[in-house]
């Protein structure tokens, strides 16, 4: 399958070029060339397949014949280790539970899946991670990677905006990962990291790749995971489905309307976001006008510039769909304690993210729709957030409670591309 750039139409790469590079010339994402549909038929036997089994067909829809199908399934089994159950709220809505990875949070799926795809096409050349996380990215690929062959990772982060037990997930670990502690916010990380891509001699010594959501990769793997929601329902209950997501880089919708795209009968997805709306604001006043970042709750999402719009705009102009039919929401800080108050009501011990996609499709499901909605972290992650607002206690999971107490190897940089071109020019080259 063939990508290509969305800012340069004919800028186009394989889909091992386009995992490599991360992103085209002029910073442009890269989107395929094609959209692939399964028929109904198709549909309706992949869903009951199992997750591992129906995942490879998926992934070869967008991968082709570039990796060979046993290594590629290979592949699959490697990344995809761990589960993602539905879970029953009340008899219309349930929760798509992302958390069950070693790092508690859905983007488990897409860096080890990247981590697999990127040791197999780069046939161990040594290569340079660089990328700004908002919080679960950071520890996922940082555990994805760790202790690969060959490949360096460093990740910026915003300092003191993170969680800390998110912090002490990928901030103890060594090794090969490199952990930043930026003076400012996601944006500004995000900017940083840009700006060290588009540096062409620094690109090219260090080999660079941006492990977040622009990969590809990690997007076409989130897709399964949608499937396998689906074929979690009985099929009777398959129609009128609404799924809502809760989004800050955009990258876990762009996913859903890919598995929609692919003909995974869902009505609509709603883009669930906290008050960094830039999103909803454009879908209500059609201008692109994003705000400074604004610190909330759910901080993964705390972002205002997400860099996975064009790719839904592109979808959408691809399968003639209208973004009128996209429902969106925000929600403040509030309304997520109250809800997350009202999910535990209902026996859901929940955390903020999901709370404000939950939020939304309870508010905006109409007579006759069912909905999902994404449980993207564990709320163990959140732990010193949700603690006094549902006024309990929460046991830490084995995989933070190792590694609460290890001492943070972070180094702390100023928000100023000079100081992490500095850090980039040090780095040993292999490893
Ligand atoms: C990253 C993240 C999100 C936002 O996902 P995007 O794909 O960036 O929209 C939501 N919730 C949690 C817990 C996250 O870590």
């Amino acid at each position: 399958m063939k990508f290509y750039n969305l800012k340069d139409q004919n800028e186009q790469v394989s889909f091992t070029e386009a995992v490599q590079r991360g992103l085209g010339k002029q910073q442009g994402l890269f989107f395929p060339v094609t959209l692939p549909e399964f028929t109904q038929k198709e549909v309706a036997t992949l869903l009951e397949q199992d997750f591992i089994t129906r995942s490879l067909p998926i992934l070869s829809a967008f991968i082709g014949d570039e990796i060979p199908q046993n290594t590629l399934a290979q592949a699959i089994k490697t990344a995809f280790s761990f589960p993602a159950p539905l879970v029953r709220i009340d008899d219309k809505i349930a929760l798509l539970e992302l958390f069950h990875g070693p790092t508690l949070a859905f983007k488990d799926f897409g860096a080890r899946l990247m981590a697999q795809i990127l040791s197999i096409v780069g046939k161990n050349d040594p290569i340079t991670i660089l990328t700004a996380t908002s919080g679960d990215t950071g520890a996922a690929v940082a555990n994805a990677f760790l202790g690969l062959k060959n490949i360096q990772v460093v990740i910026l982060y915003p300092r003191g905006k993170i969680s800390p037990l998110q912090e002490k997930l990928f901030c103890t670990l060594g090794q090969n990962i490199h952990t930043l502690a930026i003076e400012g916010d996601f944006d500004a990380c995000q900017s940083m990291v840009k700006q060290a891509f588009e540096e062409t001699p620094l690109r090219k010594t260090l080999k660079l790749n941006s492990a977040n959501s622009i990969n590809i990769s990690r997007l076409i793997a989130q897709i399964c995971y949608y499937f396998e929601a689906v074929a979690q329902i009985p099929p009777n209950q398959r129609s009128e489905l609404v799924i809502s997501v809760p989004s800050g880089n955009f990258g876990n919708l762009t996913a859903g309307l890919l598995a929609k795209a692919l003909g995974l009968p869902v009505k609509r997805f709603i883009a669930s976001t906290n008050v960094n709306d830039t999103v909803p604001r454009f879908l209500i006043e059609g201008q692109w006008r994003p705000e400074k970042t604004k610190a909330t709750l759910s901080n993964a999402m705390d972002v205002s510039e997400p860099n996975n719009w064009p790719r839904i705009e592109a979808l959408f102009r691809f399968k003639n769909w209208s973004l009128k039919e996209l429902g969106y929401g925000v929600v403040n800080d509030k309304t997520t304690e109250r809800t997350l108050l009202e999910l535990n009501e209902l026996g859901c011990l929940s955390e903020p993210h999901a709370a404000v996609a939950y939020r939304l499709l309870r508010d905006q499901l109409q007579a006759g729709e069912s909905g999902i909605f994404l449980g993207t972290a564990h709320p163990a992650k959140f732990k010193d957030k949700i603690e006094p607002i549902l006024k309990l206690r929460l046991d830490l999971p084995p995989e933070l409670a190792q590694r609460a107490n290890l001492p943070l190897l972070s180094r702390n940089l100023p928000a100023d591309y000079r100081a992490l071109s500095d850090f980039l020019r040090k780095l040993p080259l292999s490893f």
